[in-house]
């Protein structure tokens, strides 16, 4: 059975003292789930969330990475450098950088790459823009995006990608694909990773949804058979309500 992955994404939100005090008030209320429990902070907070969720079950994670070790690269931040300070995940290819900051597949391939060399858990995103929902082409792009994305791994660093499938369409719209589409477009991207690696791969592969999910949608979402928990935005920002996103099964 794959676990489910309950994952925020502050984005560019929350000082330090705002994180610690969301930290300690997290804690108390997923500290029996088993589900795994991830935030993604800003680079800024990540010293501060380290410390405060030390012996507790909230993981660490950074929104992106460079993937060189060190260089002349202004303003960039290492993988080895977030691993140092006790970063667990990293998003790679968020369709806000993919958008803004000129993220590419081959960017993310090989971020991707560097992440799982120096240990990091990668929260891979792919998803398509509702044009290209409209014109039929959701399938081509996210499979091709998931090809792209894992290119050159081997199966077992494969086993290790999460993917979070994001309908860009849905993300901090407050629109959410029907459970059924949700599941289905996460079934097309294993049926992909079953084409290259087998269905032995595929089916240790941890794929998340994220686009508008809350505590109101979270369970039935959820429990779908591919979707194995979430990558969450806005209702992150909110300990009560990212609290029972990750109870969504009590
Ligand atoms: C996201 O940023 O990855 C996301 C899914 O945002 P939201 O939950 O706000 O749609």
């Amino acid at each position: 059975m794959r676990r489910k992955v309950i994952a925020g994404n502050w984005k560019m939100n929350m000082l330090p003292n705002e994180a610690i005090e969301f930290i300690q008030n997290l804690e108390k209320q997923v500290k029996d789930t088993q589900n795994e429990v991830v935030l993604c902070v800003p680079y800024t907070d990540i010293f501060y969330s380290i410390l405060n969720a030390q012996g507790t079950n909230i993981k660490i994670g950074a929104q992106n990475m460079h993937w060189e070790t060190t260089g002349a690269y202004t303003g960039e931040i290492s993988a080895e450098m977030l691993k140092s300070v006790g970063v667990e995940y990293v998003i790679i290819g968020h369709s806000e950088r993919r958008q803004y900051f000129a993220e590419t597949d081959e960017t993310v391939n090989k971020k991707l790459k560097k992440a799982l060399e120096v240990g990091l858990n990668p929260i891979v995103c792919v998803g398509e823009t509702l044009e290209q929902r409209e014109n039929g082409e959701a399938t081509k792009v996210i499979t091709s995006q998931t090809e792209k994305a894992i290119s050159g791994l081997e199966a077992n660093q494969v086993e290790k990608v999460i993917i979070a499938y994001e309908p860009i369409w849905a993300i901090g719209t407050g629109k959410t694909a029907t459970k059924e589409d949700a599941n289905e477009a996460v079934k097309q991207i294993r049926e992909k990773i079953v084409e290259i690696y087998g269905q032995n791969v595929a089916e240790r592969v941890i794929i998340q949804y994220g686009g508008s999910v809350k505590s109101t949608n979270a369970k039935e979402l959820f429990e779908m058979s591919d979707i194995d928990g979430g990558l969450v935005g806005g209702a992150s920002l909110k300990p009560d309500e990212f609290a029972k996103i990750v109870n969504y099964n009590k």
